[in-house]
């Protein structure tokens, strides 16, 4: 008699683009799969991103395919804000251990935002990169997976969180969450866990160092160009890191060279989404 595998369950670590693609196209070839995202929402990097090349679409298109794909799916189960704390075992036959964080919100919630209204206290935005604030009671943003909210763990303790969990009419605040650890059995792990920006102050035509406004790509659905290119100010938006080509188009020139910088402020008002006007105008 052969030893197979004690688990057909795949594991896959990492809820970005790669590993939504990992547990989708896993499952439906009829194997059960567990995806775990350490953020609050699936998407990883796509999510923050304006236009998505090849086809210059919105990536929230591409990502929403997806994410009916797991929701129509009961072999997908989603957990995020859960990371692997160790591993062990061999193929076909491994025990994983998980711990999540409290989000301090259950799936009753229906993303109706009362929560965050019941609130002034405001926290750094993340899926912002940190550059704006959101309401300590917040959906990560607009697009995500699943629709929950997330309460912050500053306000735990605070009289903020009990207005927050009073505004709520579906008893969907849980202000008693844990952080939990659970184990897994699993027969395979697709680890899926993504890639760090490169230090773009290292990228010398950017000039990223001297412009405290830079940023690489904007967050919010916003135009980038709008939201960063600032009138009178060497700034401007970069969409995309030129490490990976080593293509410098003129647009990303901007901070060094005041002529491109005047054009794109001209271009502004005509700007009413990231549309790439500005790269093809100069
Ligand atoms: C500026 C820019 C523009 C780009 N534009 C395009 C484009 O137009 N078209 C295109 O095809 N590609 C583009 N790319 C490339 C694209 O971003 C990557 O191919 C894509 O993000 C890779 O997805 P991923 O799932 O591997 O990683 P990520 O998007 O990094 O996702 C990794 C996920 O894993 C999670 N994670 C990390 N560690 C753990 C852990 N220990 N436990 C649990 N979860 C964890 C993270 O929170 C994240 O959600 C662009 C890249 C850049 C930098
Ligand atoms: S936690 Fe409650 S109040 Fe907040 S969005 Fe969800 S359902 Fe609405």
């Amino acid at each position: 008699m052969s030893n197979g595998p004690t688990s057909q369950t795949i594991l896959v670590v990492g809820g970005g683009i790669a590993g939504i693609t990992a547990a989708v196209e896993t499952a439906e070839t009829g194997y059960d799969v567990i995806l775990l995202e350490k953020s609050p929402a699936l998407g990883g990097r796509v999510t923050r991103f304006s236009r998505y090349f090849p086809k210059l679409c919105h990536p929230t298109c591409g990502l929403e395919i997806n994410y009916q794909r797991i929701r129509k799916n009961p072999r997908i189960k989603v957990i995020t804000m859960a990371r692997v704390e160790s591993l062990s075992g061999q193929a076909g036959d491994y025990s994983v251990s998980v711990k999540t964080q409290p989000r301090y919100v259950n799936e009753k919630c229906t993303a109706c935002g009362d929560c965050a209204k019941a609130t002034d206290v405001e926290v750094s935005n993340d899926f912002n990169y940190g550059m704006d604030k959101v309401s300590a009671a917040y959906l990560p943003h607009e697009h995500a997976y699943p629709q929950r909210y997330v309460i912050a763990p500053e306000v735990i303790g605070t009289p903020d969180a009990e207005k927050i969990r009073d505004a709520c009419r579906y008893g969907a605040v849980d202000l008693e969450e844990t952080e939990s650890v659970f184990e897994l059995k699993v027969g395979a792990v697709i680890w899926a866990t993504g890639w760090k920006p490169y230090d773009a102050s290292k990228i010398t035509p950017y000039s990223y160092d001297l412009s405290p406004g830079h940023h690489q790509q904007r967050g919010d659905g916003t135009p980038c160009c709008t939201r960063w290119a600032n009138p009178g100010q060497d700034s401007a938006a970069l969409q995309r890191g030129a490490s990976q080509t080593g293509r410098i188009d003129p647009v990303r020139r901007i901070p060094r060279y005041k002529s491109s910088s005047l054009l794109l402020t001209d271009l502004l008002p005509r700007l009413d989404e990231t549309c790439g006007l500005c790269a093809r105008a100069v």
